[in-house]
């Protein structure tokens, strides 16, 4: 059995499933799920992410939170945390950029929440020297200082979509027409999630709902606004979601997301306007959303860029020249990718972000 005939046979018991449904399968099924299958990332996989491109990344990643834990008194214990870790490159990077900094190791208790048992088993390899643990979910940080960074995990927590029609709003769900899978829409209803958006959408506009997108972040917030720390949140998206943004990758080119489910990466643009909402709910107070580009720049990825450029020549210079303008130029993911903040309304905004 393919993951395919297990979706047509759902489909056959139950009806045609929302989009939030079909990703859900697809991304996390047991057994043929995308990311319980494989290690997706890099250039053998079928994408690629800001810490696979470049070490510098997660070493400025480090030297934020690290900064907002010193602007913070040093609190010991702390919860040193990442959603999504993938290959747990990010996190190693932020370690090895962090151990100059006295006291933040010695404080720190690392917590991953990863679903995908193969790349728990990749994290686990890269780590092995810090002793992480492991989490299913948010909600199960534990009630203390909190540093977390979540790179490309919103984007692929499922989404549900509605076409606004008539003043209501029917949702977009995939069910089989001629024993293959296709796109319908069911009867139009109210959807009060979607008040809001009568607003700034008309007749025929695709809005996108992620519902896991606030729990998580609610549970986030309301540890550092009751024990103090700060959340750094990068992905691609805007403040606000409009149009279809759901998205299949398959070796690094753009797939039909109904072919051969469970075999690509399927995200969508990540709402940042929910996220601030659920910070600010839970008593956190959030910065400006700003560009990767912006936010790597005003860290200094230039000069880090030129000390690590020092000793090199020919490929490995062209290629560390090729991975800074990848990461910042806004015709690559500079402008794409945004970075939240989140940090308790009586301590100072991270570096690098505007309140
Ligand atoms: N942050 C990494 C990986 C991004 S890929 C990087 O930047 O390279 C998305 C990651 O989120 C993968 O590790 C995937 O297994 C994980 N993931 C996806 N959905 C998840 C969920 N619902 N709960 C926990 N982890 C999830």
């Amino acid at each position: 059995m393919s993951l395919a005939d297990h979706l047509a046979a759902r489909i056959q018991a139950d009806g045609p499933m929302s989009v939030a449904a079909y990703m859900g399968e697809c991304l996390l099924h047991p057994q043929y799920g995308y990311y319980t299958t494989r290690d997706p990332l890099g250039a053998q996989g079928d994408f690629t992410t800001a810490p696979e491109i470049s070490q510098m990344f997660g070493e400025l990643i480090g030297l934020v939170l690290a900064q907002c834990w010193l602007d913070q008194g040093a609190p010991a214990p702390f919860t040193l945390a990442e959603l999504g870790p993938g290959r747990g490159t990010l996190m190693a990077d932020l370690l090895r950029a962090t151990r100059g900094v006295p006291g933040f190791h010695a404080a720190m208790q690392i917590k991953l929440i990863e679903a995908s048992p193969k790349l728990r088993s990749t994290q686990a390899n890269t780590l092995e020297a810090y002793a992480p643990e492991w989490l299913n979910s948010a909600d199960a940080l534990p009630d203390q200082p909190l540093l977390l960074v979540a790179n490309e995990f919103y984007d692929a927590l499922p989404i549900r979509q509605f076409i606004r029609s008539g003043g209501h709003w029917s949702e977009r769900r995939i069910g089989l027409t001629d024993g293959r899978l296709a796109f319908g829409l069911s009867p139009a209803a109210p959807q009060p999630a979607l008040d809001h958006r009568l607003p700034d959408t008309q007749e025929g506009d695709l809005v996108e709902i992620c519902d896991a997108a606030a729990p998580v972040t609610q549970a986030i917030a309301s540890r550092i606004a009751a024990h103090g720390g700060a959340a750094l949140i990068v992905d691609y998206g805007d403040w606000r979601a409009l149009g279809d943004t759901l998205q299949a990758l398959r070796a690094h080119k753009p797939a039909d997301p109904l072919q051969a489910p469970g075999e690509a990466d399927l995200t969508a643009h990540v709402d940042f306007e929910v996220l601030a909402t659920a910070a600010k709910t839970a008593g956190c107070a959030y910065t400006r959303l700003t560009p990767q580009g912006v936010f790597l720049e005003r860290l200094g990825i230039t000069d880090r860029a030129r000390a690590l450029a020092a000793p090199l020549q020919g490929e490995p210079l062209d290629s560390l020249i090729a991975a800074h303008r990848r990461l910042t130029h806004p015709d690559e993911m500079g402008n794409l990718f945004k970075v939240l903040g989140l940090y308790p309304s009586t301590a100072a905004p991270l570096p690098g972000l505007n309140p």
